[in-house]
């Protein structure tokens, strides 16, 4: 007996094999039963028909409840109204455990009852596409990455200091003395990077930011390539090639999950290189122009970058923000000094940054003079200013963060669908 995953039936059309899985849903019509299965890998209807089977498989099926764990062996059989084009005629079924009074029925349920219940929503068949989409962005990031020569060197999770000032940490107790949970693995990436030229680093990031919006976890996932001899430009066409890379592969390899949940495949479609620009300059033109209450100098809050993420089609890049928007780290234009070059990258259809970016500032006094002005402690950036201090080159880099990522490509409404257990303000559970 061929036992197979539901994704890999279609290479054994005609032929008897074995699922092991789950009792997705079922419907009957008096003579024939169909169970909806799944496996983690797929989903497929399984056909029990009373004039094929014995009467005890018949009955034994009659029984089966949703989620109970089964064994079933069938024919393949390709069928052009099912979505992934094949179904199975049911040849046997074995239960290994009936499930009883399963919690979640596959019908509307309030969002606090599924969160109260997300180990078990993420069974559904649009939770696991979603987090199937996910593996699919973070896999295709790195394979990018990893194809462009970049070494993958992770930073620490706990940290002495604050990358980017005192507000939004964790802090926690380090035998006796005060160290924080990781906001971003920046400042380490930009060390690796001068140690191996091209790297990368992939972790989680914890920010105790007390707004309650659609965008923000307390704790995400946050992709920080970081390269040394590369400047503001090579870093926004980085940026491009890795962002259309990966909405390239979700739509080649992730496309039966997409139609799944619904998602507008066209709008994904679009995402071709270059994608659009605007500096930060022209950004408060045009909010000004469209009636927003804004000044130069002001930084962007949600409603102000959705609708600019309203604008294009394609991912928009809102270049050189003022100094004071940002952080101490990012290089200054020398044109033009109250600007600094970096990009947010906000995804389109409102959804806003998934991208933030910048060259870093190389330069010894001019680091040491941003701390100062910064009131941050000098003494906890001494290796950071090592880094200026022996063979300091010009850098670049920037964060993805991969929730904000999932939900545009997925086109969710809310970051809490993303991730299998997300954080959030008022819940730490399941
Ligand atoms: P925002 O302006 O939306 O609060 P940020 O500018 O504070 O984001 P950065 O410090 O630039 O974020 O972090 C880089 C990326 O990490 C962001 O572009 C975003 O994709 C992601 N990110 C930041 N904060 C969060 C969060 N609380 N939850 C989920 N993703 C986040
Ligand atoms: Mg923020
Ligand atoms: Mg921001
Ligand atoms: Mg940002």
């Amino acid at each position: 007996m061929i036992k197979c995953s539901i994704s890999d039936v279609k290479q054994y059309e005609g032929q008897e094999v074995l699922i092991k899985g789950w009792l997705y849903n079922k419907r009957s019509s008096g003579k024939i039963q169909f169970l909806q299965l799944r496996d983690g890998s797929g989903f497929i209807q399984a056909i029990v028909e009373k004039s094929r089977v014995s009467p005890e498989l018949f009955e034994l099926c009659e029984h089966l409840t949703q989620e109970s764990s089964i064994n079933v062996v069938g024919r393949v059989r390709s069928d052009k109204r099912a979505p992934s084009g094949y179904e199975m005629d049911v040849i046997d079924v074995v239960v290994n455990q009936l499930t009883e009074d399963y919690p979640i029925a596959l019908k509307e349920h309030g969002v606090e009852f599924l969160m109260d219940n997300r180990h078990l929503w993420i069974r559904t068949e649009r939770q696991s596409a979603i987090l199937r989409i996910r593996h699919e962005i973070i896999k295709s990031a790195m394979e990018f990455l990893n194809n462009h020569g970049f070494i993958k060197a992770d930073a620490p999770i706990i940290t002495p200091a604050t990358c980017e000032g005192t507000t939004d940490l964790f802090e926690i107790d380090y035998f006796g003395e005060s160290a924080y949970l990781s906001q971003t693995g920046q400042l380490y990436a930009e060390a690796c990077a001068m140690a191996l030229g091209k790297v990368y680093t992939l972790g989680p990031a914890f920010r105790a930011e007390k707004s309650k919006t659609r965008r923000h976890l307390i704790e995400f996932w946050m992709l920080e390539p970081e390269v040394a001899y590369l400047e503001h430009e090579g870093n926004l066409e980085l940026q491009e090639k890795l962002v259309s890379y990966i909405v390239e592969s979700v739509l080649k390899n992730r496309i039966l999950e997409l139609k799944a949940i619904g998602r507008d495949i066209s709008a994904l479609e679009e995402i071709k290189i270059p994608f659009e620009r605007m500096s930060y300059d022209d950004a408060i033109k045009t909010l000004k122009n469209n009636n927003f209450d804004i000044e130069w100098g002001d930084d962007f809050g949600s409603p102000e970058e959705t609708f600019l993420a309203n604008l294009y089609k394609k991912p928009l890049f809102i270049t050189e923000y003022p100094k004071h928007c940002k952080a101490f780290y990012m290089q200054p234009n020398p044109n033009r000094p109250e600007v600094v070059l970096c990009d947010d990258l906000l995804a389109p259809e409102g959804y806003g940054e998934i991208i933030g970016g910048s060259q870093r500032i190389h330069d010894y006094d001019l680091m040491v003079q941003r701390l100062e002005e910064e009131n941050l402690p000098m003494d906890i950036y001494k290796w950071y200013l090592d880094l200026r201090k022996y063979g300091s080159v010009p850098h670049s880099g920037f964060g993805l963060g991969i929730e904000r990522t999932v939900a545009w490509i997925c086109g969710l409404d809310h970051i809490r669908e993303t991730i299998p257990f997300p954080r959030m303000l008022y819940r730490v559970t399941p």
